[in-house]
């Protein structure tokens, strides 16, 4: 089957930042997680998939479509939640919903009843009356309401308390139960893709640093904490990252079977958080 998403090297320069070439993909059937610090560029490409920015370079086809020649087909299947609000803030709940549906040619108001049951959504208050956690559920609602088969989110949970997190996280994994499906999800809190996501993709400064099964990164990856004279030349070369404290260093590592060989016995060897493996890679584990 065709991936749902594929982006292949992609650019695009804003002047200081730049997009390098990045590429990844996603097979139906699955979550991606879209991690990294701020100012990597995550909402920059999901703008760039959605055609809301123009791209210097490179190809990007959603369901096997090009996302600029078939942009309306494409959004009439995407489900899209953003972290800015986009809607108009003086009309209400419902006023908004009869503004959007026509926009879908699969509409089900049925599905949107329900989810606006499901998530206590108030139909008759204004959308800037809506706490953060409501706009998000709004928007949520919307998208799981026109037979989407790809949800794009950006950052949908930031600023969101734990239990509303959570309930988003079921919703996406009931969503996924369907295999023709999949999802695409920035975010930079990375525990909750610890919970769901089966594919990471990893940006840092405009280019992809790794886009793979979340499983392989177990195997490629070890967080090794140890005294510091263990620090050897030899050993530093296996390093992403190193963290030296009073009482020794942690360190991200590639290779686990190899450092597990090299250091036998002298370290606690442990399985890399997404979090530790984002800030070791991104030069930012001095701020953990
Ligand atoms: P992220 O979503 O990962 O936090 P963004 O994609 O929003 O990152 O931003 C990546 C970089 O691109 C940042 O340095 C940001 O300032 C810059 N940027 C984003 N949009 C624009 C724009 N329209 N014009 C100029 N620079 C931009
Ligand atoms: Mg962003």
């Amino acid at each position: 089957m065709a991936p749902i998403l594929e982006v292949k090297n992609l650019c695009k320069s804003f002047g200081d930042f730049a997009l390098e070439e990045v590429s990844f993909s996603l097979e139906p059937g699955y979550i991606m997680g879209f991690i990294g610090p701020n100012g990597a560029g995550k909402s920059t490409i999901i703008k760039l998939i959605l055609n809301l920015l123009r791209k210097d370079r490179g190809d990007i086809k959603v369901f096997g479509l090009d996302h600029v020649k078939n942009e309306q087909e494409i959004k009439n299947r995407i489900g899209f939640v953003f972290d800015e609000n986009y809607y108009y803030e003086e009309l209400t709940v419902s006023e908004m919903k009869r503004i959007i549906a026509p926009f879908y040619s699969n509409w089900n108001d049925k599905i949107f009843k329900h989810y606006m049951k499901k998530f206590s959504l108030p139909p008759k208050r204004k959308i800037k009356d809506l706490s953060k956690g409501m706009k998000m559920k709004f928007s949520l609602a919307v998208a799981l309401s026109h037979n989407a088969e790809l949800l794009i989110m950006d950052e949908p949970t930031s600023g969101l308390d734990p239990i509303i997190r959570d309930e988003l996280l079921e919703i996406l994994g009931e969503f996924i139960q369907d295999e023709n499906k999949g999802v695409f999800f920035s975010t930079h809190i990375t525990s909750d893709l610890d919970k769901i996501a089966d594919y990471i993709t990893f940006i840092n400064e405009g280019k992809i640093v790794f886009s793979s099964p979340k499983e392989e990164l177990w195997d490629r990856y070890v967080l090794v904490k140890g005294e510091k004279d263990l620090l050897d030349a030899d050993i530093k070369k296996y390093f992403i990252g190193i963290r030296e404290n009073r009482f020794g260093f942690t360190g991200l590592a590639f290779d686990k079977e190899n450092m597990a060989r090299k250091l036998k016995g002298r370290t606690v060897l442990e399985k890399p958080t997404l979090e530790d493996i984002m800030l070791y890679f991104s030069g930012r584990e001095e701020n953990v």
